[in-house]
């Protein structure tokens, strides 16, 4: 047999689907380019390992999934919380910190996975999981953080954390002391976790150890492009001085969705066959991501901005704030008496509970824009397909995201901020407008267009395709791929 030693890239996103998604997009990417005797590693707890073993198809089935047990009502969460799924957003932190448990289990796989494999071992760890730093430094293999987020977004948040306490702050606006280049930031774009920091609070004291782990690390890994987010790709140069490649788009294929994410509200071919019936352009997609929800009366103002602006849409709609995430789907109390038969009826639109086919709804040329949180994964998507956006940021650096889409590429406009905005049905209605019919949409859709093409090009085969040869460097300086 073939006795040359393997190298080995073993990745490991946090519990959340907006993180796991785009871990099995970077693995299958890897997988796509590497050569054979790289072997990619997922690693994570059992209920999300099952998910990804039943999701990936039988092509990438030599990457392998690894298993680190997981106590989840230890730490105070619902006993099969392996995931963020079953988890309201505000216990999200008590995962995230809770995920540090897994530290010594991680440590004997991965000096297990060194004996084994004879070549270098890199760890590829998510942005929450800083500790695994320690691991990979006490066990001499390579470590790069891969942030699912994007360098703009991601850099102000970071900046943020770092920086201050911002709530201390005088002014309603103000610059980052070092990233001025991402221009003022209002006091309403601080995320609630950010805004209320008080240095002893979960989410301060958890980013005042996780974060400075960033800077011990050999790489930061982006989900982003190099010519589309230089400015917050540069910042993250300056600040750790470390390695910094922007690989994306990593956005995962249809085909690969199969059981991660959670349990489509309508089956692929029935959402195909009502985007087929409807004329190019014409449809707005409505979604909030994995996490987050809206509150009831925000859901009331948007259904009647639906309802009134006329146009196609299809909503994925999830239990509001305050209501209980894992209840069951109750339309006559979340949203307007006879909304849902009278959308359904009239073939105007699609109501979804809590989980569409994203990326199809996303690719379907009847598709022109997308109402969205901002969450990275969900930006990626859409400017991947050319889809402008209308922008709701609701929590960590979505605003800030939102912000970079509005004023540095122009293809996004801003309805709403966080959950104790002042929402008006006229408004929402009047930017669905703009957006959909109006100049302001048309020149928006040009300027994703050529978005789309720039994010195609960069990952492409051509020469000097930034984001294929920021992974080659990956592979060389870190895996042992020459
Ligand atoms: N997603 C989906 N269907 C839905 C909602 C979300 O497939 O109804 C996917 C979406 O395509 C993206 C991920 O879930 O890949 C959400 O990640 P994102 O970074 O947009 O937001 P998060 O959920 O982390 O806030």
């Amino acid at each position: 047999g073939d006795e040359k030693p393997s190298s080995n890239v073993v990745m490991f996103p946090f519990m959340a689907q907006g993180h796991i998604i785009p871990f099995l997009a970077l693995a299958l990417k890897i997988k796509a380019r590497a050569p054979d005797n790289l072997t990619i590693s997922i690693v994570n707890t059992p209920l999300n390992i099952a998910n990804l073993r039943a999701s990936l198809p039988d092509t990438a089935a030599s990457i392998e999934l690894l298993e680190l047990p997981f106590d989840a009502a230890a730490h105070g969460l619902p006993p099969h919380a392996q995931n963020t799924d079953v988890l309201p957003y505000p216990l999200v932190i008590r995962l995230i910190r809770a995920a540090a448990s897994l530290k010594p289990a991680f440590s004997r796989l991965i000096s297990d996975l060194t004996a084994r494999r004879g070549g270098p071992v890199c760890v590829v760890a998510d942005i929450f999981l800083g500790w695994t730093v320690d691991v990979a430094r006490e066990l001499g293999v390579h470590h790069a953080v891969f942030c699912g987020g994007g360098g703009f977004g991601f850099g102000c948040y970071y900046s943020v954390w770092v920086n201050t306490p911002h709530r201390k702050t005088q002014s309603r606006e103000f610059a980052l002391p070092d990233f001025p280049e991402a221009g003022k930031l209002h006091i309403s774009q601080l995320p609630a976790n950010q805004l209320n920091a008080d240095g002893v609070d979960p989410w301060s004291t958890f980013q005042s150890t996780n974060l400075p782990k960033w800077i011990e690390s050999d790489a930061l890994l982006f989900n982003t492009v190099e010519e589309l987010d230089a400015a917050g790709l540069a910042y993250f140069r300056r600040v750790t001085k470390k390695n910094v490649w922007a690989i994306g788009p990593v956005v995962l294929a249809a085909e690969n969705r199969r059981r991660v994410g959670k349990k489509q509200g309508i089956a692929s071919d029935l959402c195909k066959s009502w985007l087929d019936s409807k004329p190019p352009n014409s449809v707005l997609y409505v979604s909030f991501g994995s996490n987050n929800t809206i509150s009831a009366p925000h859901m009331t103002q948007l259904a009647a901005a639906l309802e009134t602006s006329g146009v196609n849409f299809i909503w994925v709609v999830r239990p509001p704030l305050g209501f209980d995430i894992n209840s069951e789907f109750r339309d006559s109390e979340w949203l307007p008496e006879g909304f849902v038969e009278r959308i359904e009826d009239g073939k105007r639109g699609l109501v979804v509970r809590d989980w569409a086919p994203q990326v199809e709804i996303l690719s379907h040329p009847s598709v022109a824009a997308f109402v969205s949180h901002c969450g990275w994964g969900s930006v990626m998507e859409a400017l991947s397909e050319g889809v402008v956006l209308l922008g709701w940021p609701m929590a960590g650096e979505q605003f800030y995201n939102a912000k970079f889409l509005v004023e540095v590429v122009g293809v996004c406009v801003e309805v709403a901020r966080g959950s104790g905005w002042e929402v008006r049905q006229e408004d929402i209605a009047s930017k669905i407008a703009a957006v959909m019919r109006g100049r302001e949409g048309e020149e928006m859709r040009g300027r994703a267009a050529e978005v789309r093409e720039m994010v195609r090009a960069a990952a492409g085969d051509a020469d000097g395709s930034s984001s294929t040869k920021a992974m080659d460097d990956f592979f060389r300086a870190l895996c042992g791929v020459v």
